[in-house]
């Protein structure tokens, strides 16, 4: 970790500094413009930035190794030859503080008709994942016997279909980030492999092997092949996604799709367990590792000062109320420190790169254990109108009670904050 204190504060925009190294960013990361910093000057009064930051992003005092905060301004050390800090001006106090520039509208900003709560709104579904062909290299599929085989992002493709309906019957514009089976990115893991060997390299992993012998291979991630399909699915097509939200579809609101699972070992003999659990993720909880990382301390401000986590975290409430009371299923608890409890039990604060990267709101759904008994039996029953018994109580199928509970809340929140 590189830190670049400086003693310097003055209230200016940019200070000129000696020439410093460029910082160190995460893989695929370009080095940030901090001029897309320039539009907030005096957005934000200084006890919001600093409430916003101890409460939501970076807590426990995460952020202090990389701003500084003063009494009009925030110094954010900048990396870059240019050697400069980027200075945020703070409002003088939240009533005079300047619109926030951003593309998406907040719930309740728009004129809405009785009935149809999300008119007038673009909300974008991001099914997480692949699915189809690239199940298998994602690491989302597993399958018993002669069944069909589980994967993640088929079954969140065909809620996306669900959620798609019950939306635009709610008045809202509908739109998907990706298509079925097909990935977003133009990269493949054939194109990534200099950036994979690289990046094992970095890692000081010992010796890089070329390629790895199937999913049960226990020295795969020191391959190249491993790593490079990793960048693939799991960076460079959330990159490209991002790309496509915020440049492309510009929504209000983007809903990602995803369900748990639980660790399933050899996907062609995989475990079952019995838990099962709901919970849904904010942006937030940065760490100082993460902030040390020029991309990541960049995106991190663009997401605070675009003030989503004000629609994030009551409409995430809202949902998780709904998909709880929907499912039955209890919160998840996480026993490590990626993520971070909220006033809710079912919503926690993550940086994730997908909500990180979406500057519009971004609802994380995160219901069912994929590999409990119950999900792959209500999987294997497939998709059906009305309900049916399942251990002695009448339910949805899977599919439609995940996008009926989901559009439910959405549709609450809404309603509640139309005028
Ligand atoms: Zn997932």
């Amino acid at each position: 970790m590189r830190y670049f204190l400086c003693s310097l504060f003055c209230a200016g925009l940019t200070l000129t500094l000696p020439l410093r190294a460029a910082e160190p960013v995460s893989v695929l990361a370009l080095q940030p413009d901090w001029s897309d910093l320039a539009p907030f000057q005096k957005t934000i009064a200084r006890a919001e930035f600093l409430r916003l930051l101890d409460s939501v992003y970076a807590p426990d005092g995460a952020w202090k190794e990389c701003i500084e905060v003063g009494p009009d301004a925030a110094r954010i050390h900048q990396p870059g030859e240019l050697g400069t800090d980027f200075l945020l001006q703070f409002a003088p106090s939240a009533a005079a503080a300047r619109p926030i520039p951003r593309y998406w509208s907040a719930p309740g900003e728009r004129q809405t008709p009785a009935g149809q709560p999300l008119a007038g709104y673009t909300l974008a579904l991001d099914p997480g994942h692949l699915g189809g062909r690239w199940a298998r290299m994602e690491e989302r599929w597993f399958k018993i016997g002669h069944a069909d085989p589980m994967m993640e992002g088929e079954i969140v493709w065909r809620v996306a279909q669900h959620l798609d309906e019950r939306l635009t019957a709610l008045g809202a514009r509908v739109v998907l980030v990706r298509q079925q089976g097909t990935p977003v990115t133009s990269q493949r893991p054939r194109s990534l492999r200099r950036v994979a060997r690289t990046e094992l390299e970095r890692e000081g992993v010992s010796p890089i092997r070329n390629s790895y012998d199937g999913p049960n291979d226990p020295q795969k991630m020191a391959s190249v092949t491993w790593q490079s399909e990793l960048l693939f699915y799991r960076v460079s097509e959330i990159r490209a996604r991002a790309h496509r939200v915020n440049e492309v579809l510009r929504p209000d609101l983007t809903i990602c799709l995803h369900c748990n699972a639980e660790e399933w070992g050899d996907p062609a003999q995989p475990q079952l367990v019995d838990k099962n659990h709901l919970h849904l993720l904010v942006n937030g909880n940065y760490h100082p590792g993460e902030l040390a990382l020029a991309d990541t301390r960049h995106e991190m401000l663009l997401k605070l000062l675009g003030r989503s986590a004000r629609v994030e975290l009551p409409l995430s409430e809202r949902v998780a109320a709904s998909l709880a009371r929907a499912t039955g299923l209890p919160p998840y608890e996480y026993h490590s420190g990626k993520a971070r409890a909220t006033g809710s039990p079912y919503v926690c604060t993550r940086n994730l790169l997908a909500n990180r990267l979406y500057l519009c709101p971004v609802v994380y759904c995160e219901p069912y254990v994929m590999n409990s008994q119950v999900v792959f039996d209500r999987v294997q029953l497939g998709d059906y109108e009305g309900t049916r018994a399942i251990d002695g109580v009448e339910r949805k199928s899977l599919y439609r009670e995940y996008a009926d509970a989901v559009a439910e809340g959405v549709a609450a929140y809404f309603a509640g904050k139309s005028k």
